[in-house]
């Protein structure tokens, strides 16, 4: 059986202060009442270490939301995957929508992220997903389709078993706009269709597919339902605890 996830993605937001409040209230909340999935935070790169001491020992996974495409030296600014894993983290997000588009993140520079990245034992949520013009011009396979194999299908199938994918239609990231249970479904059928063309079924069917695109414990349980979603990838509603934890309680 493929995990069922649940993970938050802070973005640029919370000081480390408010960080690590919002960690301990998650931790407490969880603590009360064990989930019926995986949950992770992601969180900014300055929280990391301090929030590893609160999630450690608990159902909390930690991530963060980028590492550099280069193994080390110097690249001022940068955070190397070796130092996200060094301050107690498992997970990083890579190829989030925001990244692409405002930092230039191109298919190649994602392949080397996470090469790195896997290679220095974190897993990898890897996000994919298309632009609204994409959508409207039908085109949304063809663009997830080329999104996953210009950057993943380099991978043996034993890496791809620490990536977890994260299907976030661009369109509908902080909008308020959701894609549709169907319309999810339809994405995330398709993208496992993908995995099992280049890595087999096996693969396919091992492999967690989350929905990222204002979700919200109003709508989370519908979009749950689907077969082939395995979970949400959180923004906005991560950063409230009793939000996440609604979206979480989804899988109850
Ligand atoms: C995201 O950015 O990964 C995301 C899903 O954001 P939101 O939930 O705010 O749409």
């Amino acid at each position: 059986m493929r995990k069922k996830i649940v993970a938050g993605n802070w973005k640029m937001n919370l000081n480390l202060q408010e960080g690590v409040a919002l960690a301990n209230e998650l931790k407490e909340a969880l603590a009360q009442e064990k989930p019926n999935c995986d949950v992770i935070i992601c969180t900014p790169f300055i929280h990391l270490a301090t929030v590893a001491g609160i999630t450690e020992g608990t159902v909390i996974g930690l991530g963060a939301e980028n590492c550099a495409d280069k193994e080390k030296g110097a690249y001022t600014g940068e955070v190397s995957a070796a130092q996200v894993k060094s301050t107690g983290a498992q997970y990083v997000i890579l190829g989030h929508s925001e990244r692409r588009a405002y930092y230039g993140e191109t298919a190649e520079i994602l392949k080397e992220k996470t090469k790195l990245a896997l290679a220095n034992g974190l897993k990898v949520i890897f996000c994919i997903g298309e632009v609204l013009e994409e959508r409207e011009a039908n085109k949304q396979n063809e663009v997830v389709g080329a999104q996953l194999a210009d950057s993943l299908f380099d991978l043996t199938a034993e890496e791809l078993s620490n990536v977890i994918l994260a299907y976030e239609p661009v369109w509908a990231i902080g909008t308020g706009k959701t894609a549709t249970a169907e319309q999810a479904q339809d994405m995330h059928a398709f993208i496992r269709g993908c995995i099992a063309g280049n890595f087999g079924e096996q693969a396919a069917e091992e492999i967690s597919i989350l929905y990222g695109g204002s979700c919200k414990p109003s709508n989370a349980k519908e979009i749950f339902s689907k077969p082939d979603v395995d979970g949400g990838l959180i923004g906005g509603a991560a950063l409230k605890c009793a939000d996440f934890k609604g979206i979480i309680d989804a899988w109850n």
